[in-house]
């Protein structure tokens, strides 16, 4: 039995997957709020609990809003207060008696993806989020890959390319990011950049939404807008690609539902790739909020 935890600000969503990757369980917990030894409690009860239920030692892996320190195992992460600087893996290890994998929510959305049975032949698969942030993770046969520090997929805190930039032109807005820098992804890319865009280019302050029924009315400024967007997306994810160059991308996120995006990276983003590369398959992701738990199951199928 699989074990996964999306470990969010609000609730811890647990879920219980059998060999078949079929979800058998599911529960929902507030997450306690700035009391650790709670949270590590809150987590073991429901792993006993379920392993009492399912009359087995199931296997558990975590995925949360941040990551471990690659050097000595402590949390990073601004969402979940409780577990900020703490040793999590360790302290769960000690309190289950087994082995327990952490990971980025963002890799367990791409390893959710990944294990989908359509796709879970595929030698890599890049899971990407368009919503609030913009951010992502590659799976490489099945399995997540971190690198040195764990930050291996962070695109979101990569920041614009050159062509972008012209792209853009004279009055492109160069826009601060939460982590401290400017002209990250995350600030252009995520649903919060198409509305900022929109309101930088307009000085009207629209919902994704409402710009996105626009364009389908064929009102110009949105038309103009999705047109500049779509070609911004396509010169980011050509970026990307020519750096990961993934077999199939998954497209998640509040943005994802945009379906024009489908239609339109494939036919824009080859000309910005080597002449070597083609366009990887880009599709929308089809586990969406259940991602996080299925992908911090699956973390310990390989
Ligand atoms: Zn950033």
């Amino acid at each position: 039995m699989y074990y996964g935890f999306d470990v969010g600000g609000t609730k811890i969503e647990f879920g219980a997957f059998d060999q078949q990757l079929n979800r058998v369980a599911t529960e929902r917990v507030p997450t306690p709020t700035d009391d650790y030894p709670l949270l590590v409690e809150t987590i073991t009860s429901l792993v006993k609990k379920y392993d009492q239920q399912f009359e087995c030692e199931g296997k558990v892996g975590l995925g949360l809003p941040g990551m471990e320190d690659a050097d000595d195992g402590t949390v990073l992460t601004v969402n979940v207060p409780a577990a900020k600087g703490k040793p999590l893996r360790a302290d769960l290890e000690k309190s289950l008696g087994r082995n327990v994998k952490i990971e980025n929510d963002a890799n367990c959305f791409a390893l959710s993806e990944a294990w989908d049975d359509e796709l879970k032949n595929e030698p890599s698969v890049m899971g990407l989020i368009l919503g609030t942030g913009f951010g992502g993770g590659l799976i490489y046969d099945g399995k997540a890959f971190g690198g040195r520090n764990n930050v291996a997929g962070e695109i979101g805190h990569t920041r614009l390319p050159i062509d972008a930039w012209f792209h853009l032109g004279d009055n492109a807005p160069l826009l601060g990011c939460g982590c401290g820098k400017k002209g990250c992804l995350d600030s252009y890319l995520s649903g919060r950049g198409f509305e900022l865009l929109y309101d930088h280019y307009y000085g009207e302050k629209k919902k994704a939404i409402e710009i996105i029924q626009a364009n389908a009315d064929g009102e110009a400024k949105a038309v103009e807008h999705v047109d500049r967007f779509m070609e911004l997306l396509a010169i980011c994810f050509a970026n990307i690609f020519s750096a990961n160059d993934p077999h199939v991308v998954a497209l998640g996120g509040g943005l994802s539902n945009f379906e024009l995006i489908y239609e339109e990276m494939p036919k824009r983003i080859p000309k910005y790739l080597l002449s070597v590369a083609k366009c990887p398959k880009i599709i929308k992701a089809k586990h969406g909020d259940s991602g996080g738990v299925r992908g911090a199951a699956f973390l310990n199928i390989k």
